[in-house]
């Protein structure tokens, strides 16, 4: 028995009837605060699904457990989400893309991959606003509905009723009820500015990140990925194209901008997590969208020993021609800023060694070692540096 390919060609079919989706009406009603379905209705049925996958949630190794950062992004939807706010729960996931979603039953995940690539807490709360409003406007059910009139609704309802769990099921569920049409991202577009702006959050946030994201896939290593579309959210089908950002431009048209600092308050909150972020983007290894990234991350001025470091791990891995002088030089920019992180010497020695400059990287390599008092990688330091100084004797 070989369950793999047949549960595999049932996620195709799901995902292939969801691309298949073309004009959900987005007539559903806004949803009552605090309504739960009837557990016998089909609403009922796909709560139920979100309830299991957001009790997954809390076991993977992926949630962010930093009790400040998840507060600090459930305060910013609940700004957007108004009355809704009680029926939202938000879960911070470390995973490297862009990616918001909101479950039928209000459990929310945002990855970090997303809260590295917003700005400012007014583009996290049109994000989140839009998101807020496909849970507020029911469009999951009526996602849900037009599904199940298809013909593949039988591999829907095995993978949705069957005994099936994990990722699999997880992805199947989700990535179809996140299928939104292409009225319902418009809709959730224009809902998600309104909120964000009456929340008093700057109104020409809204068509930046989209914009920005556009520019990171552009940016793309890859011939391929860079003429796909960009995807607000990898469950989402619908692209973000440049006529929905010309929408919220018009939208935005003659309103006034936001207090000063609004960026550095935002980089406040994350700051703590950008090397591990950056460390997750690096894996990837589309080092062409995350030089972009670090390059927006530095057009603030701020984490620069950081963003300078990353950016020389990204040209060090990536390897094209003259990616290694790159590095070199990103190495030795971030190595006179006072948030280096001390790997930047280690890394420093290693290059300045390959490329025969002795005296420069024994001084990296002492530097590391005298910063790097607790780091487990010392004997492997103190080991290059015993053979370049017996290469020196010699
Ligand atoms: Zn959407």
């Amino acid at each position: 028995m070989r369950p793999q390919p047949t549960l595999r060609a049932a996620v195709t079919s799901v995902l292939a009837a969801s691309i298949a989706l073309s004009a959900v009406s987005p007539a559903f009603a806004q949803r009552a605060v605090g309504q739960r379905p009837d557990i016998a209705t089909d609403e009922g049925g796909l709560w139920a699904q979100s309830d299991k996958a957001e009790l997954e949630a809390k076991t993977k190794a992926e949630l962010n457990k930093d009790p400040d950062l998840t507060a600090y992004v459930r305060d910013v939807a609940c700004k957007v989400a108004a009355g809704y706010c009680g029926d939202i729960r938000v879960y911070v996931m470390d995973r490297p893309y862009f990616n918001a979603s909101m479950a039928p039953n209000g459990y929310m995940e945002v990855w970090s991959g997303l809260l590295l690539r917003v700005r400012s807490e007014s583009e996290l709360a049109f994000v989140l606003g839009h998101e807020v409003s496909h849970f507020a406007h029911g469009h999951s059910l009526a996602t849900w509905r037009t599904l199940k009139s298809r013909s593949n609704v039988g591999m829907v309802l095995m993978l949705a009723g069957g005994g099936i769990v994990g990722s699999l099921l997880y992805l199947g569920v989700m990535s179809t009820v996140f299928s939104f049409s292409r009225e319902q991202e418009t809709e959730a577009d224009r809902l998600g500015f309104e909120s964000a702006v009456t929340a008093g959050y700057d109104p020409v946030a809204a068509a930046a990140i989209w914009r920005s994201l556009r520019e990171e896939t552009a940016a793309s290593d890859f011939p391929k990925t860079r003429t796909q579309d960009t995807r607000a959210s990898i469950f989402n089908t619908h692209p973000i194209t440049p006529d929905r950002i010309a929408a919220l431009e018009a939208l935005a048209a003659g309103r006034t901008a936001p207090s000063e600092g609004e960026r550095a308050r935002y980089r406040a909150h994350i700051r703590k997590f950008l090397p591990a972020w950056l460390t997750d983007d690096l894996r990837r290894r589309d080092y062409g969208q995350t030089l972009h990234l670090i390059d927006q991350l530095t057009a603030d001025g701020e984490d620069l020993g950081v963003l300078e470091f990353y950016k020389g791990e990204a040209y060090r891995r990536r390897r094209l021609d003259g990616d290694q002088n790159k590095a070199l030089a990103a190495y030795v920019s971030a190595s006179g800023r006072p948030d280096a992180p001390v790997a930047v010497w280690r890394e420093l020695g290693d290059m300045l060694g390959k490329v025969g400059k002795t005296a420069e990287a024994r001084t990296a390599w002492e530097t590391y070692l005298a910063k790097a008092v607790d780091a487990e990688d010392r004997w492997l330091v103190e080991a290059s540096l015993k053979k370049l100084n017996e290469g020196a004797e010699s």
